[in-house]
């Protein structure tokens, strides 16, 4: 050990190099020791963990001391009528804040009560947009009229990188001299970012050499990755999803302790004109909770929260009770690949009975998605819910307070 930190200190053995000679773990545990030594810093439980490195030092994590642990609960169960879901699930909450959990769960128990949640996924398409740069406004008019036009060829040169991305569309937009061309693809039960920037930039080529156009990035920020952008609340990005119930008023008394008109008035005042008045991008009390808490347990892109974070919450009084939904434009998820085959997080999609990929490429990815749209719509509830009686606060001082 000592001799190894001392190549680290006198720079002939570099820091990222040392799995090159030697076992993840001992890697991890020399390069903990090196920091540890360089900042005085004890970092015996960020060492104290459970997973597999090996696959994780190469796909995961660079420069790799240990793990931190996040707490994880379940709410539950949770009703789910879904087109790949269908039963009653726990959701995995990996979490640090308190009251979400109990939050989510009440949610839960309304929704299942009810029957389950309607779930339903009505597109679902990763999208990468590369930029190029072109000579004049005609020029970028014309490369974009030749994109339009080639569609088959783009879908041939991508689909040869990738034996289950399927090329489903492309955009295109020009800003002056400025092309961008978004494209987007079913990518099964992967989220789908790898894949389709290799699809893409093999499409890309082809576009360079046809049209002159020359790219100067293979993201051009109309994607839109892990940025908050109308783009991807209108168009969509990875699967639009909703979820719905109908709870009878006896049900909102009983659950929420309110009624459905002050459901609806919440609603109304607060996640459509509140958030209208913001400018924000998210009609909707808190969905990025319920989101982050599922992509940790589960081994989603955390950044990824952000996109999801684009949700439009409605509140319907009907006769006998309320319909509540939520709409999800821009979930991204994935069941193989990312942070999915991690030891930890890939218990947590078992236990969900959607880890890997699903017998028909795609179905396990889309069963992910419809539940966690019905854990949303549950913790959608369950804070108009609170805030509709009154009790947002008191939950906060009994169960968050360290
Ligand atoms: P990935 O980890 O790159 O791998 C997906 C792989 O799984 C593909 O090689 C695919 O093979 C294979 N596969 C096996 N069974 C599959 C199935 N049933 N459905 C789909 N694929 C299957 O995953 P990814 O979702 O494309 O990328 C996720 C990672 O991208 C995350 O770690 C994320 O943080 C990162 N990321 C990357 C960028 C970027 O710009 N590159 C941006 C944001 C995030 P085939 O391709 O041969 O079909």
């Amino acid at each position: 050990m000592e001799e190894y930190i001392q190549r680290i200190r006198d720079g002939s053995l570099k820091l990222h190099a040392l799995e090159q000679e030697m076992s993840s773990d001992e890697a991890i545990a020399v390069r903990r020791a090196y920091i540890e030594g360089e900042t005085g810093a004890d970092l015996s439980r960020v060492g104290a963990y459970s997973i597999d490195t090996e696959r994780v030092v190469k796909r995961n994590c660079e420069n790799m001391i240990g793990a931190v642990q996040v707490p994880v609960g379940v709410a539950g169960p949770l009703g789910v009528q879904g087109e790949y879901a269908g039963g009653e699930y726990y959701l995995p909450l990996a979490t640090t804040e308190g009251a979400l959990i109990a939050s989510v769960n009440r949610g839960c128990k309304a929704i299942t009560r009810a029957g389950g949640a309607e779930v339903r996924i009505k597109r679902d398409g990763m999208t990468r947009a590369p930029l190029f740069a072109c000579e004049s406004v005609p020029h970028a008019t014309d490369a974009a009229r030749w994109v339009d036009e080639h569609f088959a060829e783009l879908a041939a040169a991508a689909e040869k990188t990738t034996s289950h991305g399927k090329l489903t569309g492309i955009s295109t937009y020009t800003a002056g001299t400025n092309l961008f061309v978004r494209f987007e693809f079913f990518t099964a039960d992967a989220m789908g970012m790898n894949m389709v920037t290799i699809g893409s930039e093999t499409a890309s080529e082809l576009i360079e050499e046809a049209t002159g156009a020359r790219r100067v990035a293979l993201s051009g920020n109309m994607c839109v990755d892990k940025k908050p952008a109308a783009m991807n609340v209108i168009m969509g990005r990875g699967k639009t999803v909703s979820a719905g119930v109908f709870l009878s008023d006896e049900m909102v008394r009983e659950t929420f302790k309110t009624d459905a008109a002050t459901l609806a008035e919440v609603n109304t005042r607060k996640n459509l004109v509140g958030s209208a008045r913001a400018v924000s991008l998210g009609f909707n009390a808190h969905a990025a909770n319920v989101i982050a808490a599922v992509f940790l347990a589960c081994g989603q892109d955390p950044a990824h929260v952000v996109e999801g974070s684009n949700a439009m919450t409605t509140v319907d009084v009907v006769p006998g009770g309320v319909y509540v939904s939520v709409t999800l434009p821009s979930l991204q998820v994935g069941t193989v690949g990312g942070g999915t085959g991690i030891a930890t997080q890939q218990e947590c999609l078992r236990l969900l009975g959607c880890a890997g990929g699903g017998e028909h490429p795609g179905d396990n990815a889309k069963m992910f998605a419809e539940i966690i749209a019905a854990g949303v719509l549950a913790g959608e509830l369950s804070l108009l819910g609170a805030l509709g009686a009154g009790h947002l606060a008191r939950a906060h001082k009994q169960l968050g307070r360290g």
